[in-house]
């Protein structure tokens, strides 16, 4: 007998309306062990799909299947095919993008990253975790990579009761891998980077920005200088700043491989330095914010709009007339409609007149399912201001 686990009635029309997560409230019985693939059953014993189970989650379901027909044994596998062949379909300019998106790909919580020719995998539930061995030939088999890390250090890890740590999976993994993204080459540490090494989701974001660069930038949250590097080309003078004393070392690093004399990076508060670049009259035809979630939860969204509006409204004052504000948001508990809302309120403020030039999300290698709004986590605005 397939282990099973009884939703209720308001778990059931969540399933229906195709969101792929059941909490714990929503869950009358359990005869499942962690990390089973389970039946999922319906209030009257009604079979509703199959997900993976987790003992120690708020999320106790991750649906694998929805309606009345068991996964095939190999969906794991099948479904790391169709993701890769989706990514290929894309044709990339890149050699570093998401294989796997989790729910996106229909294999809830799980994290595939190409570098190269490397992967870095992250498992986020117990169900993925159990599973690793099976992903891990499964993707050798599908990519034929040179290595494989696991980077389970998230801490979300540990609301599943998984330990957090990052080890090797296969073959070997170098602490330095160089990949491409346009025409910009980065040195990547896969094993201690933040999220699995690069900002992969904004990739599309920098390419779009390029239509628009010009003058001075200032790239507001550089991280290792995503954005600051892909627009320098088109740009006479980059100001790069991030409060990590280690991402600016990789921005002047990134900067002399390729031969990028024009970017100058600070290790900064962005929310001083916009102040004191103000101060000292400072302006800009290009600026960029890329701040990291603001809102975590759902507890934390009102601080997080003001210091959205805050942000916003400096880089509104500190941007030329003709001058474009490429402005983000990656806290998926602020909405698009919230998110238009602040900076509208920041222009108001300024004040400034300001179009919309372009409404943009994450890249197209981490797809966004209509049904599930938690998986609309970063908008990016492509402002211009008028005057
Ligand atoms: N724009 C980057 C990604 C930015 S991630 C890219 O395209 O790759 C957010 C970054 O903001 C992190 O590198 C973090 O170190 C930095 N950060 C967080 N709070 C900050 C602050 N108050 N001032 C400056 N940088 C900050």
């Amino acid at each position: 007998m397939m282990p099973s686990v009884t939703i209720t009635r308001r778990g059931e029309e969540r399933a229906r309306a195709g969101h792929p997560w059941i909490y714990r409230s929503d869950v009358s019985e359990v005869e499942a062990a962690p990390g089973d693939l389970v039946q999922v059953l319906g209030s009257r014993g009604r079979p509703v799909g199959h997900a993976l189970f987790s003992d120690e989650s708020e999320i106790t379901l991750r649906m694998i299947a929805f309606g009345l027909a068991a996964p095939s044994t190999d969906f794991v596998k099948a479904r790391l095919a169709a993701a890769i062949a989706y990514r290929e379909s894309l044709a990339l300019d890149a050699t570093a993008y998401r294989l796997v998106h989790g729910e996106a790909d229909r294999l809830p919580s799980l994290i595939v990253d190409r570098y190269g020719d490397y992967l870095v995998v992250q498992a986020l539930s117990q169900g993925i975790d159990r599973r690793l061995p099976e992903i891990t030939a499964a993707l050798v088999e599908l990519a034929r990579p040179k290595g494989i890390l696991a980077r389970n250090d998230p801490r979300v890890r540990l609301l599943e009761g998984l330990e957090q740590h990052v080890a090797v999976l296969y073959g070997d993994v170098p602490e330095r891998i160089e990949v491409r993204e346009g025409a910009v080459t980065y040195d990547v540490d896969p094993w201690k980077g933040q999220k699995t090494g690069l900002f992969l989701d904004q990739r599309e974001n920098r390419e779009a920005a390029l239509r628009y660069a010009h003058g001075r930038l200032l790239d507001a949250f550089s991280y290792n200088g995503g954005f600051a590097l892909s627009l320098a080309p088109r740009c006479d003078a980059v100001l790069a700043i991030d409060i990590s004393e280690n991402a600016v070392a990789r921005i002047r690093e990134n900067a002399a491989r390729n031969r990028l004399a024009n970017v100058e990076a600070r290790a900064m508060n962005v929310f001083d330095e916009l102040r004191e670049l103000e101060r000292t009259g400072a302006r800009f035809d290009t600026i960029v914010l890329d701040p990291p979630a603001f809102a975590k939860n759902k507890s934390a969204i009102a601080k997080a709009l003001s210091g959205y509006k805050e942000i916003n409204l400096r880089a509104l004052k500190l941007l030329k007339p003709g001058g474009f504000l490429v402005t983000c948001s990656c806290s998926y508990n602020v909405s698009e409609a919230m998110f238009l809302e602040v900076v509208a309120a920041a222009a108001a403020d300024a004040p400034a007149e300001v179009s919309l030039v372009e409404k943009r999300a994450q890249g197209r290698d981490h797809p966004i399912l209509i049904n599930v709004p938690e998986t609309y986590y970063l908008k990016c605005l492509i402002l211009r201001k008028l005057a």
